[in-house]
This record gives C-alpha cells, structure tokens and sequence, in this order.
C-alpha cells in the first residue's frame, strides 16, 4: 500500500517511519521497515497502527544506519499479521524487500523456489521476489541486475523495493502497473509510492514509467528500463501543499 527508502547522511529508520506516517490517510493493516547496518540487515515488522510498530521499534537500540525501506500492508494475499508485514527477507537474510501491488504468478514461482528447497515464512505473494532476489544476488548479480531478473519473471502489478546486506548505500526499486516516485534531495535521495512521503525532505521529483528500475545513492538517481537500458523519465517539482 505505502512505500517509502531512503539513502542519506540521516538515519532512516525516523525518516523512513515518518514517511510511512504520511501515507497512512491510505489504509494499511500492518507497518514495517529495513536497514542495512554494518553487513546486516536490520528489520522490525508489526499488525496493526504504526503505533505498534514504533513500539517494537522503540525496545531496540537504534541504528544509525543511513540506508532503509519501510511498507504499509494492506494484504490481499495472506491474513494481516506480524509475519506477512513487509518487509519479507531471504532465508539468508541477505536481501529486504517490500512489495505493492499483487504478483499474479506467485504460486508457480513459490513452487518452483520450494522445489529447490527454499523455505518460505509468510503465505504472501510478495516473499517470492525477496527468494528470487537472492537466488540472483548469491549467482554473482547486482542489486540491480538482480532486481532486473526477478521483475522479468513476474506477473502482474507492482511497485518493489529492495536492500542488500552487504551493499550499504544503495536502494533499487522497480515498478510496473503500480506507482513510484523518487524524491531527489541534497545529498540524500528518497523512493515512494506517493510524493507525500518525503516533501517535507524535498519538492524535486521523478515519476517512473512502465517497467522501469530506479537505483538510488546518497547522490545518484539512475533509471533503467527492464532490458538494463538507460530510460526516459519525468521529472516535476511539486509545489501543492499538504
Ligand atoms: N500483495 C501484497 C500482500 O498482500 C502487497 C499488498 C499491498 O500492496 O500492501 O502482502
């Protein structure tokens, strides 16, 4: 339902909560959130308001980490509990992501991971492209490439985001039938579902295109399309309040 990362100097577990907390006016059954610290990486999901959420997150030490994904579920595939939130991880725990939209072929994808012995924690469609993220990542892919291999296997509609243990610094994100935007700052750079997320952070934006990828640094926004070529976008200033 709601997305928001984050790469910046800041730590993004408050920037990314408070994006989260900007989208709620849409809906959702259940928050969570990611970080990459120091070769890990670091997550917190929870049923219910965010409050719940911030609770959770409030009983750890924080991390000071400066690169994150958050999600606000509202679930289609599997009930509203603590372990379908997003974000869903690989067995390895190397890869976070977090999914919208519905994954149509999710079932022959699960069967096919389960067959090669991948367990799965959650019955949501999304988890697949965490596993599949992984698969590639552990065959010598990019955080990118990798992202670009699992979004040539998928059906249907999303936007995905995603984070990698041992790549700090570097958020990728994806999208087709599905929004997603990207806020660039000054030195910190932002991905959402919806511009509310970070224009409190910055007014400068992107709006993504049908089957693009997006990979975001501190001070780099780079698009390609779903055949890894660079790819046109729009970019806008918003100038609405909220
Ligand atoms: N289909 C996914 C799920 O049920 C994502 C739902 C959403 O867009 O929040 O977990």
């Amino acid at each position: 339902c709601g997305i928001v990362g984050y790469v910046g100097p800041r730590r993004a577990r408050e920037i990314v909560v408070d994006g989260l907390r900007r989208l709620e006016y849409r809906g959702y059954d259940s928050g969570g959130l990611a970080v990459v610290d120091d070769g890990r990486i670091e997550y917190a999901k929870k049923e219910g308001k965010l409050a719940n959420l911030q609770s959770v997150l409030d009983a750890q030490t924080p991390s000071e980490s400066g690169t994150g994904i958050g999600h606000t579920r509202w679930a289609t595939h599997g009930a509203p509990n603590d372990v379908n939130a997003h974000p869903h991880l690989s067995a390895d725990g190397r890869v976070a992501v977090v999914h919208n939209g519905i994954i149509e072929n999710f079932a022959t994808l699960r069967a096919e991971l389960e067959a090669e012995g991948v367990e799965f924690a959650s019955e949501t469609d999304s988890e697949i492209a965490a596993h599949l993220l992984a698969r590639e990542i552990n065959r010598g892919s990019g955080l990118v490439s990798g992202l670009r291999a699992v979004c040539n296997r998928l059906e249907g509609a999303f936007t995905l985001v995603a984070i990698e243990a041992g790549d700090a610094g570097r958020v990728v994100a994806a999208r087709r039938n599905s929004p997603l935007v990207v806020g660039v700052g000054d030195g910190e750079n932002f991905v959402a579902s919806d511009v509310a997320a970070f224009i409190e952070h910055t007014r400068e934006a992107i709006e993504l295109g049908q089957d693009q990828i997006v990979e975001i640094t501190a001070d780099e926004v780079y698009v390609t399309d779903f055949e890894g070529n660079p790819a046109d976008y729009r970019t806008f200033h918003v100038d609405w309040d909220l």
